[in-house]
């Protein structure tokens, strides 16, 4: 103890100096590239250069044909650029060379226009000092299939007129409300119908964790998180575009990264009923295994909300509908409040129980963590009008686990279990407009399951999906040969 406090105090006295004389002897030495990663995003390509040490880069674009030129002072490249998988990116080529007078020369060839940016980041606890050069595609997604503007705008009108309903609901018990000249009367604001039964999807935004740079977890034997749960959100993706009624969203659908208030605000945008993200847990000690549900606790809800109330001004249209009808800028604070808290409710209130659902069904076919649903402040859960969940669905740490998560069987029972849990909520909360509630009202219970047929399918891959018999499959949808369509709905007899 003594020792180190003396050790401590000496630095001190040190320390200055020390840096004092670095700076003097090179202000700008070399920094050389000692590798350089490339991940590919629908919607832009990161290229990030890693360093020896700091330095400074020169960015700038040339057109005809569009390039981007990335300059680095001092510094020569320790690395093979051409192993780069470019595939999915703009990135047609890259050249690199040595400036006039010395110096690193990187030039991307371009196949498409690029708004670049570029900073530098310094080392943490995995990687070095690093050169960041985002190329962003603008007027692109970040999701494959984005929403139909049509639809979308139909879903707007629904959510609008129920955030109307809830509103007058809000305002009849909200004391005072109605004399207060603050608030004006729900009559005033103009909401167009809803269509009449669109019989429209339920849109699940699937999320897998971490991705690019962000591996996530790393298993014992070097499985890595990000992969893992990406194979089980794509298998849950087609469980859920299997399936009448239900259309999924990928959120992340390769191997880059997503920020996490991103992966929420896509879901708003592609007008999710449901969004759940897909984790894999870890722990210092490899004995913990099972799978976890969490939703937001509410204590995360409460201070979020006053946070989410402080940005609302920019953002009206996450309670207030996209141009602004139902905007909650001019209404008293103590009122905003309270519809937001009732929203965050109703949606934690569904989280809780689609929560309930799913993990039962995981219950079933893998060991539980937890027994019920948990609740923390998890930022990709904190969005207060989308019903949330993060799965954890196993300890990437345990040996056996690890082994069983990178097993395509067991992928693929995690995404059912998580699947039948969603659906059984849907089918007994049906939103308004939804496929669902249309067969609800009109008693048209489909008798067993029913599937809907996919890019891809062959009627023996679905038999091996649902476990029946290629001939019974044949027989129940009056099939003769093997020959069937995109968007077909099979009947799947009960096995
Ligand atoms: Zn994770």
């Amino acid at each position: 103890m003594a020792t180190s406090s003396k050790m401590t105090n000496l630095m001190r006295l040190l320390a200055p100096g020390l840096i004092v004389l670095m700076a003097g002897v090179s202000p700008s030495h070399a920094a050389n590239v000692e590798s350089m990663r490339l991940w590919a995003a629908p919607d832009h390509a990161r290229l990030v250069f890693d360093l020896s040490g700091a330095t400074h880069a020169n960015v700038f674009s040339l057109a005809n044909p569009d390039r981007l030129v990335i300059d680095l002072d001092e510094s020569h490249l320790d690395t093979d650029a051409s192993t780069l998988p470019l595939e999915g990116s703009a990135i047609e080529a890259v050249r690199t060379g040595v400036r006039d007078g010395g110096g690193l020369r990187v030039v991307l060839e371009l196949n498409r226009v690029v708004e670049p940016r570029h900073f530098v980041l310094p080392p943490n606890d995995q990687y070095g000092h690093r050169l960041v050069v985002d190329l962003e595609y603008p007027g692109e997604s970040a999701v494959e299939n984005p929403i139909d503007p049509i639809e979308a705008m139909i879903r707007d009108q629904e959510m609008m007129a129920q955030r109307s309903n809830t509103q007058a609901q809000v305002q009849a018990q909200v004391p005072g409300s109605e004399a207060s000249p603050a608030v004006p009367a729900p009559a005033s604001v103009e909401v167009q119908p809803a269509q009449p039964h669109p019989q429209r999807d339920i849109i699940i935004a699937i999320d897998p964790g971490h991705g690019g740079e962000d591996p996530g977890a790393i298993g014992p034997g070097g499985t890595r998180e990000k992969d893992v749960v990406l194979d089980i959100a794509r298998k849950l993706a087609a469980d859920v575009n299997g399936t009448p009624g239900f259309k999924a969203v990928l959120i992340r659908d390769g191997d880059y990264y997503i920020g996490l208030r991103q992966r929420t605000q896509l879901a708003r945008e592609q007008k999710a009923d449901f969004f759940v993200s897909v984790h894999a847990d870890a722990f210092t000690s490899p004995r913990p295994e099972g799978s976890s549900v969490y939703a937001l606790s509410q204590r995360g809800a409460t201070s979020e909300t006053a946070q989410w109330l402080a940005d609302s001004e920019n953002r009206a249209d996450l309670i207030g509908g996209v141009d602004g009808n139902l905007s909650l800028r001019d209404k008293d604070q103590v009122l905003r409040g309270v519809l937001l808290d009732l929203t965050m409710t109703a949606t934690l209130n569904d989280s809780l129980s689609i929560g309930g659902q799913v993990l039962e069904q995981l219950g079933r076919i893998n060991r539980l963590h937890k027994s019920r649903v948990e609740q923390a402040g998890f930022m990709v859960l904190k969005s207060p009008d989308i019903p949330s969940l993060l799965v954890e669905v196993g300890f990437i740490s345990n040996p056996g686990e690890e082994r069983r998560l990178r097993d395509p069987v067991h992928q693929q029972g995690l995404a059912n279990a998580i699947f039948s849990g969603l659906r059984a909520h849907f089918e007994r909360n049906p939103p308004p407009a939804s496929l669902l509630a249309w067969q609800r009202d009109h008693q048209r219970r489909p008798t067993g399951n029913e599937y809907r047929i996919q890019s891809g399918d062959t009627l023996s891959s679905i038999a091996v999906r649902h476990g029946v018999p290629v001939g019974q499959l044949r027989q129940v949808n009056d099939l003769n040969g093997d020959v069937i369509r995109v968007g077909q709905v099979l009947r799947i007899p009960n096995s």
